[in-house]
């Protein structure tokens, strides 16, 4: 902010300090993989199908009631709390505002789930680094674990990696269902221990929804906190919030940014008991949540009826691509979520991105094994969909 225009563009000034930068920076972060957000292209006429936004805009009055804000109020820092919105979200899912914490996109909540109930493995660059005592179900780092699925979000990794915390990560069937409270206890490989459990719910990248009578099966065996991550709830049949108001170390967290078109603004929240949520609240930014986002979630509240009905259109969407795709070859896993996970035909799944991508049509692919022969499409309009299938068509017949 304070850097000379006229310097702009030129060589950049000599420094000084240590002469390895390294030497200035844990290692831990030297080590780090830092997430690896989805493509934002700029090239113009390109269909983005690749980071599960939703292909309508928010409603006409959540516009309106941004816009109103832009004023000279901008000045102001905003309600450090997000006391109206809590309060309007405590109303909607009919519990306390006390239950509630709003945050920088559900992300931030993520974050603060680690940083308030993991312990940070002392002195170590954290790695994978679950241990099992022969024979036995104990793990020696259950108070340092964060644990979840693979395939899930791939950010968990990440935000345990930069706490200095060991990671549990443990597959599902080639399936990916949910498995039973039983398999995984008999499996050995889960932590019921663990500090934190992350589980999203319905999945992503696969898009499988998961019961809510097996997640409260296994929430009920937990001795640690377990957060279930409803990013993509709004799409699928049954949602589990109320375990998050059951179970004294349940959490679940909300975001706008799909289902509510308002991935810009970075707005989610999080639901548990109010002594959990007190402890996530301890650990946040001041004002970790901006004023325009704030007023975006009031606006969207609402109004849900008009989300209610993109719902609608996009489960149509889901439907009608889910089967022209199997049509064409395609194994299409069965979606909860505003994205369908695909194992295509004929060519490796890499090779249907670069073709799919020459044709102006951006989907996502994902390099861990579990999940490497799939490409996931997040679910757009018909338009964008009919267009899909043609490419895809066009692709198999070259
Ligand atoms: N959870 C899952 C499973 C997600 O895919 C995402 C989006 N990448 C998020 C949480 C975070 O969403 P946001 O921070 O936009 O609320």
């Amino acid at each position: 902010m304070t850097g000379d225009p006229k310097r702009r563009g030129r060589r950049l000034p000599r420094v000084s300090g240590p002469r390895g930068v390294h030497s200035v920076i844990r290692p831990l972060v030297r080590q780090l993989h830092a997430y690896v957000p989805g493509e934002q292209p700029k090239i113009q006429g390109l269909i983005k199908l690749n980071t599960n936004e939703n292909p309508y805009p928010p409603s006409p009055k959540v516009l309106a009631a941004i816009k109103d804000a832009v004023d000279g109020r901008l000045r102001l820092y905003p309600n450090p709390t997000s006391q109206s919105l809590r309060e309007k979200l405590a109303k909607y899912h009919r519990c306390e505002p006390e239950n509630i914490i709003i945050g920088n996109g559900s992300d931030d909540l993520l974050a603060l789930a680690v940083r308030a109930f993991v312990e940070p493995q002392a002195g170590r660059v954290a790695a994978n680094t679950r241990t099992v005592q022969a024979g036995g179900h104990r793990f020696r780092d259950s108070a340092s674990t964060v644990q979840y699925f693979t395939p899930s979000y791939s950010l968990y990794p990440v935000l345990a990696a930069i706490h200095g915390a060991a990671t549990n990560a443990v597959s599902l069937s080639p399936e990916f269902l949910f498995p039973s409270a039983a398999l995984l206890r008999k499996s050995r490989a889960w932590d019921f221990e663990a500090a934190l459990t992350f589980i999203t719910t319905p999945n992503a990248p696969t898009g499988r929804g998961f019961p809510t009578s097996d997640l409260d099966e296994l929430c009920r065996l937990h001795q640690g906190l377990v957060l279930l991550d409803e990013a993509y709830v709004d799409f699928a049949e049954e949602h589990a919030l109320s375990l998050s108001l059951r179970h004294r170390h349940v959490l679940v967290a909300r975001t706008f940014s799909k289902a509510y078109s308002l991935c810009f603004q970075r707005i989610g929240y999080a639901v548990g008991h109010p002594d959990v949520i007190a402890a996530l609240d301890k650990v946040r930014d001041s004002y970790n949540v901006n004023g325009l986002a704030q007023v975006g979630a009031l606006a969207t509240l609402d109004d849900l009826p008009y989300y209610r009905g993109n719902f609608e259109l996009i489960k149509a969407t889901r439907a009608r691509l889910s089967e022209g795709l199997a049509e064409l070859g395609f194994d299409v896993v069965p979606s909860a979520t505003n994205f369908i996970l695909v194992r295509p035909p004929r060519f490796a799944a890499p090779a249907w991105l670069e073709k799919l991508r020459a044709q102006k049509i951006l989907v996502r692919w994902f390099a861990q094994p579990e999940v490497n022969k799939y490409l996931r499409i997040t679910i757009g309009t018909d338009r964008q969909a009919n267009a899909l299938l043609a490419a895809a068509k066009a692709i198999l017949k070259r």
